[in-house]
């Protein structure tokens, strides 16, 4: 907690502020009972009307100041806790954008979403309801009792034999509902990760007919979650009407023995209501104390959860700088990783020069995608070293490595804006290289057959287009702003033999100092390739050009063979 409450700094002087006027608005409601246990006993008797008059008004100020200091006090206290919880979810946004790949597979990405929305909102309560009530609740509770004990300390006996039930039934109702609290949130984040799947997956779901079977699985971590919350609520329902019971058994005791006292003249019929009302104010404040535990003990285990977040260590760490070949754009250096234990790469070792393609060819899960995550530093090599210009691309700036490049990854999505924003995405650039970038990625047929050309919308994910359509403005995306290499995993197999043909002939004419990258499991988008990896489960089973490799490769033969019937159909 403590590095939430750092937060609170920046709003410190709101906060004392908001807090002296809380004060204020409290010692007002303080000493309204006082001021009626005063015209009770000791003005009425003398009948000066006057007097009643001027103390009613006096009553009525107070009363007023009370009631616009706590408005006044509460609004003061939602500003802060809105700035300051807009203040972490900022900080935890930003250290989230620059977790590792690897940092962010082992919280899962559902845990951190409701890191983010759940946890904060927690600390969001906690802060402003400690303001409000924070302050409020002991000063009533310790002023409460000083006062009813200078207006009768026999009657003050009735409030103390009280009191120890009422904290006795809170605290083991709390005590026994505090931990559901936790399983509640683990519920939640059951459902969390089943909502995500499903709606990630929704056209696998359907395409298998697994709608029925989601939609139990759905059901139950749902009912997981009612029937904690369910739980929570029941036992936690049971202190409201106890402690009302003790209270009202409390005040029955204040009258019998008060009426006793007032009966023998011990003391005064006024001061036995202000009694009352203190009795009342005290009981709350109690109860209310417990609630802040309850916020307390869920802030705190939020709180626990974000801060965890925020002192995760920065793993893509800028290295001193190291050098491989200076004369290769791109080069593997005895490259393993894996993304648990099991080894995902061996040994990768390859070099390219600018301006040549590379191709990488191999079955689903053979490791094609996971060289591209190591080159671009999503991931960091478990052993080996990866030099981008002759330089090792630890050394680089993230930023500055990622502008090298231009990609199209299998699961890009388009938005649903114009296709001019699409192909730019936010990134300063001329309309004269949009047009540059849709030409050679073959889309600009399309586009300007359309009436509004490139201020065409596009609909959410690109629904309004062809496969081939999209994969073509994806990569007019990717080529924005000449980038020195040029990666397309698997971006390529939506594309028809001869779009294929002529992207790769346009990328030769418009922008031949380019390098770059396909990934397929089709040999027709990789055969022109200058190098092609064969990969086999993490290893790099032949290299070569397709003329070697359909000499040379076993493997490389079959999948030709498979794919073309051996005959060159292009
Ligand atoms: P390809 O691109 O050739 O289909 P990948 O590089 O995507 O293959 O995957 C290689 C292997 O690594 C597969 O066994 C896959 O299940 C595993 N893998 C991929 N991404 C992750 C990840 N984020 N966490 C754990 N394992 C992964």
């Amino acid at each position: 907690m403590r590095t939430i409450f750092s937060y609170l700094k920046a709003y410190r002087l709101r906060m004392a502020l908001g807090l002296t006027i809380k004060i204020v608005g409290t010692v007002m409601d303080l000493i309204l009972p006082l001021i009626l246990a005063y015209i009770l006993d000791d003005v009425i008797p003398t009948k000066d009307i006057g007097k009643i008059i001027i103390l009613g008004v006096v009553m009525v100020l107070c009363s007023f100041c009370g009631v616009f200091g706590n408005i006044i006090a509460n609004r003061m206290a939602s500003g802060v806790a809105r700035g300051v919880t807009t203040d972490l979810r900022h900080d935890l946004f930003e250290k989230i954008e620059n977790l590792s790949s690897t940092q962010i597979d082992e919280i899962s990405v559902p845990s951190l979403i409701s890191r983010m929305t759940n946890d904060t909102y927690n600390i969001h309560q906690f802060v402003g309801m400690m303001q409000r009530i924070g302050v409020r609740a002991p000063i009533l509770l310790v002023g409460g009792i000083i006062v009813t004990l200078t207006l009768d300390p026999v009657l003050t006996l009735v409030l103390l034999a009280t009191l120890p039930l009422i904290i006795l039934t809170v605290y083991l109702i709390t005590k026994s509902g505090l931990p559901l609290y936790s399983k509640v949130q683990g519920a939640v984040d059951d459902m969390v990760r089943t909502i995500r799947e499903n709606i990630t997956g929704i056209r696998v779901i359907k395409a298998l007919s697994k709608t029925e079977y989601e939609k139990e699985r759905f059901q139950k971590v749902n009912k997981k979650v009612i029937d904690y919350e369910l739980t929570v609520g029941k036992k936690m329902a049971r202190s409201n009407p106890l402690i009302s019971l003790f209270l009202n058994l409390g005040l029955v005791g204040v009258i019998i023995v008060g009426a006793y006292r007032v009966y023998n003249g011990n003391t005064e019929a006024g001061k036995i209501v202000a009694f009352m009302s203190f009795f009342t104010i005290i009981l709350n404040a109690m109860v209310t104390m417990t609630r802040i535990f309850v916020m307390y003990y869920r802030a705190a285990a939020s709180g626990a959860r974000i801060t965890y977040i925020m002192k995760l260590p920065n793993q893509l760490e800028k290295e001193e700088a190291s050098y491989g070949h200076r004369d290769y754009h791109i080069e593997f250096k005895n490259v393993s990783f894996a993304y648990n234990t099991e080894n995902v790469l061996q040994n990768i070792n390859f070099k390219l020069k600018k301006g040549r393609s590379l191709g990488i060819i191999g079955a689903t899960g053979s490791g094609k995608t996971t060289i591209i995550n190591l080159l671009m530093r999503y991931y960091d090599t478990t052993s080996g070293d990866i030099y981008v210009s002759g330089r090792n691309i630890k050394s680089y700036d993230l930023n500055e490595l990622r502008q090298k490049f231009g990609v199209v990854f299998q699961n890009d999505v388009l938005f649903s804006d114009t296709i001019a924003e699409n192909i730019k995405f936010g990134r300063e650039t001329t309309d004269n290289e949009m047009r540059k970038a849709a030409k050679s990625s073959q889309a600009s047929e399309f586009i300007n057959s359309q009436i509004d050309k490139y201020e065409t919308q596009i609909a959410a994910r690109g629904q309004n287009l062809s496969g081939g359509q999209r994969q073509r403005l994806l990569i007019a995306r990717a080529l924005i702003n000449n980038p020195e290499i040029l990666v397309l995993d698997d971006a390529s197999s939506a594309l028809d033999y001869k779009t294929d043909a002529n992207l790769r002939m346009q990328l030769n004419e418009r922008y031949s100092s380019i390098t770059s990258i396909i990934v397929s499991q089709r040999i027709s988008s990789i055969k022109n390739c200058d190098l092609i990896l064969v990969i086999d489960e993490g290893q790099i089973v032949a290299m070569g050009n397709h003329q070697t490799l359909v000499k040379t490769s076993e493997i490389y033969k079959e999948i030709y063979e498979l794919q073309m019937g051996g005959v060159d159909n292009e």
